[in-house]
């Protein structure tokens, strides 16, 4: 047990309702000053093992527990966030670096709503019966079993919770593998788990490296789900491991999401959007990276965008002042640092950034003259490094935006609302986002296209990956009750 930032937080595995030491351990160092804040326990074969039998004995218990009952309990670990908001907060800022007041007004009431969105949509399944023939065709979703889910680091609870609520709210047990990077708040909801009654084993926390312990787990027989959110070579990885025990995925994955600015758009709007693209200090899976702008307004934009970006304040994000934060860690720092160098060797023009800023800090980047097959506009750089690109007409604008590999989202500024419907028609991406950016009903489906993922989760599709659905027939005569 150590203290961070004020609050005792754990380093050890949750299992069975106890918390379990592993012989060997590895550092968690917060990226606002590389100090390390604790020791965190590093699972392998055996922790994983001892995970998933612990869900697997919890499991028929959960299964059969009243659908009330879970929801109430759901409700309760949202009470529990909600009460400790303030430490959740400061915690995750400390262990990930990501902005404070972001935590506090943004991801920890999410994350509480995580847990009363699906413990109130778990009570509306079930109602889809059909009648053929006077036989009653009954739809259930069964809970599927033993969820191994897989984790980052840039949201870490907000992102679990997506997965552990509905998996939960189903009738599932769960072996959480957080980020090795961000580990803590994950120890802390174990804790939450046991204050609003979830009975032990129901949920549990395998720390470690993905390679020891999230290998271990998502080649496990005894796992019926993964769902995991991160990088697409780490996905292809699971992809091969479940494929062993044919175990369905779902898969959230990376992006390098368009953010087209037509000109008819409103100005100011698309400058507010786009500057928001550096949020978390760039390291958000949605982000509208490719910024494709309508050539008659590029020159103007352009220099209003760098003004904006300047202004962007970085520092502590603890400090309420700042804009944007470090970067996780110094070996994320040096591979956005790569991209960029790379991105300058190869004849793009850093307009502004394009280099370190101090600690773990990345300088906001906004590179032009950037060749459409370059390194720089294909792939996902994770931190605060935008693209501007120009276009002439909707053909090409959604040429430019369909043209890697990924589609997970899509931004479109525009003053007309039949260009809107007409362009977002076209785009392969899992969200389109008009005149907005990030807003999102957790009703909607959301998942990527192409190769930012496999699968959708969020409403009924969440429930769709975490269950075994089930038609039951009943012949006519007395027996459809
Ligand atoms: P990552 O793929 O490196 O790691 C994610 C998780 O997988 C970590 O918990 C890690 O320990 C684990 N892992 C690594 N190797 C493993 C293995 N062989 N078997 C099992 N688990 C393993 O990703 P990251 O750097 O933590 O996160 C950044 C990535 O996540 C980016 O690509 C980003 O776009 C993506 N992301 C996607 C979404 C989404 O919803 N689509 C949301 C957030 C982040």
């Amino acid at each position: 047990m150590v203290t961070v930032a004020g609050v005792h937080v754990d380093g050890d595995h949750w299992i069975g309702g106890e918390r379990s030491p592993s012989p060997r351990t590895f550092d968690d160092v917060s990226p606002i000053d590389e100090q390390v804040i604790a020791q965190i326990a590093r699972g392998g074969a055996h922790e994983a093992d001892a995970a998933v039998q612990a869900a697997t004995k919890a499991f028929p218990a959960w299964a059969r527990t009243h659908r009330d009952e879970r929801a109430r309990i759901l409700h309760a670990i949202a009470d529990q966030v909600e009460k400790r908001l303030d430490r959740l907060a400061i915690v995750e800022t400390v262990d990930n670096g990501a902005l404070l007041r972001s935590h506090l007004h943004g991801v920890m009431p999410r994350v509480a709503h995580n847990f009363r969105f699906f413990a109130d949509w778990l009570l509306n399944l079930g109602r889809d019966d059909f009648e053929t023939r006077g036989h009653r065709n009954h739809v259930s979703w069964d809970p599927a079993g033993v969820c191994a889910l897989i984790t980052p680091w840039n949201a870490p609870l907000m992102l679990a919770t997506w997965k552990i609520a509905p998996a939960l709210a189903a009738g599932n047990t769960v072996v959480l593998k957080p980020a090795e990077w961000s580990p803590l708040t994950a120890s802390l909801l174990a804790g939450i788990t046991v204050e609003a009654g979830l009975p032990d084993g129901v949920f549990n926390v395998v720390q470690g490296y993905g390679e020891e312990a999230g290998a271990a787990l998502v080649a496990h027989p005894g796992v019926h789900r993964i769902g995991f959110t991160g990088s697409v070579p780490t996905a292809r990885r699971i992809a091969q491991a479940a494929a062993g025990n044919l175990t369905p995925l779902s898969l959230e994955l990376g992006g390098k999401s368009p953010l087209i600015v037509f000109a008819d758009a409103d100005t100011e709007l698309a400058l507010d959007l786009a500057v928001r693209q550096y949020d978390n200090a760039g390291q958000v899976c949605l982000a509208g990276v490719r910024l494709l702008v309508e050539e008659s307004i590029a020159a103007e934009f352009t220099e209003r965008l760098v003004d904006e970006v300047a202004k962007l304040r970085q520092g502590d994000p603890r400090d309420a002042a700042t804009d944007v934060g470090p970067q996780i860690h110094r070996e994320h720092l040096a591979r956005i640092d790569g991209f960029v160098q790379r991105a300058k060797q190869a004849g793009a023009t850093a307009l502004i950034g394009g280099e370190p800023g101090g600690g773990l800090h990345y300088r906001p980047t906004l590179f032009t003259g950037v060749a459409a097959d370059s390194e720089i506009v294909n792939e996902e750089v994770f931190g605060p490094v935008l693209t501007l690109q120009t276009f002439r007409g909707e053909d090409q604008a959604v040429e430019l935006a369909n043209s890697t590999r990924f589609g997970l989202a899509a931004t479109l500024v525009t003053g007309s609302p039949e260009r809107a419907k007409r362009v977002a028609g076209r785009l392969v991406a899992g969200t389109v986002w008009v005149n907005c950016f990030f807003v999102r009903d957790l009703r909607a489906p959301f998942g990527g296209a192409r190769q930012s993922g496999i699968g959708r989760e969020g409403g009924d599709w969440s429930f769709d990956f975490y269950c075994d659905v089930k038609n039951t027939v009943f012949a006519p005569g007395g027996w459809n009750g």
